[in-house]
């Protein structure tokens, strides 16, 4: 009856007819523009054609319908509100002519029906859905509110409660709890899916089953407990203080449970609007695409490398320890030297912990555990490192050790072997000088703890080859890692827009903030540790010392230029929560964690670097002296071209420090303010020293009025 390029309709026996999704030329369906116009085309095809006497949706893929295209949104929420409500409002008008049809509806959902997805079969009088097949509404992980009728029609399906549920916690659903609460009518063993969809739908084109009965109940209003929403209202501001997304869906569900279903509708498509255009939004719809546009650099980064099959480490310690571990137990066969057997010894007992605790938690079993264990050889000596595709040097931080330990490795691996080194603040270019093979050379940064942390600096000096960056990058990918290559620069890039950050601090305390306030401050703003509280967390010797590293690599712009309370917690012996005190007190539970608690000596300690006196700084002029420098540093190494892209460093910030999530990343963020407002509050603060000083890119593009991401 109709062919498009997302779907398909045909006659089936008895005047029935499919609807089926089949995206061409892609192994996903995804509700874009195009499907929904081919949708349009469809449900008039079948009005018009006068005989039909039911409809059943299907799908040709492993999945009905994954998703909106997100790519879409980008552009789309670029829109003035009332240009994104009315565009909407076109699209969910196809979706209620689907509704609409005078003939009985049913879904044959197989796979993943979310989002769209989902919306489209609540649209559709029954649901058949496969065993193992899911159903539900993640919209609010992009920070909006489903707008293709879900909030209107899910809650007349399952009640308030569950609907409430659903829409904020986004996950999906089984098909067994979604039977259960009524969102499907059948759950069957998958591969019948499409046969019992259809024999639903005979019923109701029988009148076995009353289809207008249905679809007059679920036209009407719904109940809802106030008292519950005000919980679940309670709940997710405390769970997502930065997302309005659920709350607002909340409070939508709040009004439309009074009305019909019509009149919902039109209002689920104002909120909708109206969400779209948040900040959080904005942000998490930028860093899904962004998380894509790395996924896909990494696999051609595993394209331009060869095949990896063994790795070295050197040094067992804490980050040497870490790297062997997750590189075995992703099954790369992992050489570990030490020069010390004690450091051996405690690198390979913290490697069985981790093991432990993988077989007590179900990931993984005994004899899994004890094969990844096996493939960790710790050594002494140099045996079998000509063997190895990769080396990672995780030694003492001291540049004479590291250039000794590189040379000297150098000389007992392959001429092809790729040595990397996990510096966190030494000069890359510096250590190659000392090898005769620096095109095979790079910087490999793990973040602590390494099992955990999910980024890894790829650093890349003017010598290094593309074969050997594209290798280390496939390797910290085959460890689960994100990995976002850099060029050499003191700091490399996350620790240099950290260091502005901290410098910023240094300079608030100095002016007579209090360090409670700011970490109350920046924790607010989405930070998962204030300031203090990091320092405390890094350990006060060693930030001070990356500091002290990277600010001289840049000079006067980052140079203090005064007594700051880092170097003088440091100077009195408080390194944070390795010794038990520092900004804060910490003291041990009985499973031995630190619990922080205020200690009534730091403030008294810290008048010593607050010359002014102490000063009262509102949440606002904290949060923009701390972040402004962070934006410039980025938009410097953007310009600097440290990273190739905007992406590259707001992702790197994301997985490396914690930037929050629904502000998107440093150039994110600027964007958001606008760059014109970002160069005027910068330049309100010039008084303050180099750190406010805007680069030239930055100030070029606010005169302008450009974006990062355009
Ligand atoms: P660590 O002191 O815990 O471990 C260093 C290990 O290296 C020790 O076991 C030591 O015996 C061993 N070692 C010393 N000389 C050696 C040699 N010639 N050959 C082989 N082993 C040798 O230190 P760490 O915290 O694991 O740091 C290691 C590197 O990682 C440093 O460059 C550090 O800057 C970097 N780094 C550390 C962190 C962190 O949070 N700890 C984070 C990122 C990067």
């Amino acid at each position: 009856m109709y062919q498009g390029q997302t779907l398909h309709l045909t006659r089936l026996d008895n005047r029935l007819v499919e609807l089926c999704f089949d995206r061409q030329g892609e192994a996903v369906n995804k509700f874009d523009a195009l499907t929904v116009e081919e949708l349009r085309i469809a449900c008039k095809t079948i009005g018009d054609a006068g005989d039909v006497l039911g409809l059943v949706l299907t799908s040709a893929k492993d999945s009905f319908v994954v998703g909106a295209d997100i790519f879409e949104f980008t552009q789309l929420f670029a829109r003035p509100e009332s240009e994104l409500a009315a565009y909407n409002l076109a699209q969910n008008q196809v979706f209620n002519e689907l509704a609409q049809l005078p003939l009985p509806t049913v879904s044959a959902i197989n796979g993943l029906a979310l989002g769209g997805g989902f919306e489209v079969t609540l649209a559709t009088d029954y649901r058949v859905a496969g065993d193992t097949a899911k159903v539900g509404l993640p919209e609010v992980g992009l920070g909006i509110i489903p707008g293709l009728g879900g909030t209107a029609r899910l809650p007349r399906l399952i009640g308030a409660a569950a609907s409430i549920d659903w829409i904020t916690s986004g996950k999906p659903q089984t098909s067994a709890t979604a039977k259960q609460l009524g969102a499907v009518d059948e759950v069957i063993d998958d591969r019948r899916v499409g046969e019992c969809a259809l024999a639903v739908l005979a019923e109701a084109v029988s009148g076995q089953r009353d289809w207008q009965a249905r679809r007059r109940q679920r036209s009407l209003n719904f109940a809802l407990d106030l008292e519950h929403s005000a919980e679940a209202k309670a709940t997710t501001m405390t769970r997502h203080p930065l997302v309005p997304a659920p709350l607002l869906a909340i409070e939508l569900l709040e009004r439309s449970a009074g009305l019909l279903l019509a009149e919902a509708l039109a209002e689920e498509n104002r909120t909708f609007a109206q969400v779209a255009q948040t900040q959080a939004a904005q942000a998490l719809v930028q860093l899904f695409i962004n998380d894509q546009y790395l996924r896909k650099k990494t696999r051609d980064y595993a394209k331009a490398s060869r095949k990896l099959s063994r790795a070295a480490v050197l040094g067992a310690g804490i980050m040497g320890g870490g790297i062997a571990y997750t590189s075995a137990a992703s099954g790369v066969l992992t050489i570990m030297k030490d020069i010390a057997q004690t450091s051996l010894d405690l690198g390979m007992a913290e490697a069985g912990k981790l093991l432990d605790k993988q077989v007590s938690n179900n990931r993984m079993s005994q004899m899994q555990a004890e094969r990844v264990l096996e493939s960790i050889t710790p050594t002494l000596d140099y045996h079998g490192m000509d063997t190895v595709d990769v080396l990672v040097e995780a030694v003492v931080e001291n540049l004479a050790i590291k250039k000794a330990v590189l040379a000297e490795v150098e000389t007992q691996v392959a001429d092809s072997t790729v040595l990397a080194s996990n510096t966190s603040s030494l000069s890359i270019t510096e250590l190659a000088s000392a090898l005769q093979r620096p095109e095979n050379f790079v910087g490999m940064h793990f973040f602590n703890p390494v099992p955990v942390m999910p980024l890894v600096e790829v650093i890349c000096t003017k010598h290094t080859s593309q074969q050997s960056a594209a290798m280390v990058a496939s390797y910290a990918a085959t460890l689960g890692k994100t990995p976002i290559v850099v060029k050499d620069c003191p700091g490399f890039l996350v620790n240099r827009i950290l260091t502005t950050n901290v410098l910023a601090f240094v300079r608030l305390i100095h002016d007579g903030a209090d360090y409670q306030a700011v970490d109350q401050a920046m924790e607010a703003f989405g930070w998962p540790m204030g300031p203090a509280y990091l320092q405390d967390v890094i350990g006060m010797d060693t930030s001070r010392h990356v500091i002290d590293c990277i600010s001289q690599g840049y000079g006067e712009r980052m140079l203090p230029g005064f007594d700051h309370a880092v170097e003088l917690m440091v100077a009195e012996q408080r390194l944070g929560q390795k010794n038990g005190l520092g900004f804060y007190r910490y003291d041990r539970d009985t499973k031995g964690r630190p619990v922080k608690s205020v200690d009534p000596s730091t403030q008294i300690l810290l008048d010593r670097v607050q010359p002014q006196g102490r000063r009262t700084f509102s949440n606002a002029e904290i949060a923009e002296r701390i972040m402004l420098p962070m934006l410039l540093e980025a938009a410097r190494a953007l310009e600097e071209g440290i990273c190739e892209s905007a992406i590259e460093i707001d992702m790197a910030l994301i997985l490396g420090l914690g930037f929050p999530r629904p502000v998107g990343g440093a150039l994110k963020y600027a964007d958001w303010l606008g760059l014109p407002a970002v160069v005027e509050r910068c330049d309100h603060y010039a008084a303050l020293g180099g750190l406010y000083q805007v680069p030239h890119l930055m100030r070029e593009m606010a005169a302008k009025n450009l974006k990062f991401y355009s």
